[in-house]
């Protein structure tokens, strides 16, 4: 599997999973070049009490908020389980054990 068809696979899960326009997958450049960037705008989402009728993004507690902190946990959970069982390229971490090469971001 190719990074391209990869990254597509990887979309294609995700939007399984969460609404198409808060989903991002790249393909990483430079030097993490063959590793998937996963993004997902949750906080768009999320109507947070602190600031009723805005996103948690516009909560004055933004990134301590503990009604996102949950969500984000969520989320995460979400993303490795819609993946599960794609292809990733992989690298040794320091116990020798292969790691997948993809970075999950929930914002
Ligand atoms: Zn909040």
């Amino acid at each position: 599997m190719n990074s391209v068809e990869r990254t597509k696979e990887v979309k294609k899960k995700l939007v399984k999973v969460f609404p198409r326009d808060i989903v991002s997958v790249r393909n990483g450049r430079g030097t993490a070049y063959g590793w998937v960037e996963i993004r997902i705008h949750l906080s768009r989402l999320v109507n947070c009490p602190e600031k009723p009728d805005h996103g948690c993004g516009w909560c004055p507690k933004w990134g301590n908020c503990p009604i996102f902190k949950e969500i984000r946990i969520k989320g995460y959970r979400q993303v490795e389980e819609a993946i599960r069982g794609i292809e990733f390229n992989t690298y040794p971490d320091d116990m020798n054990r292969d790691q997948p090469e993809y970075t999950i971001d929930i914002d």
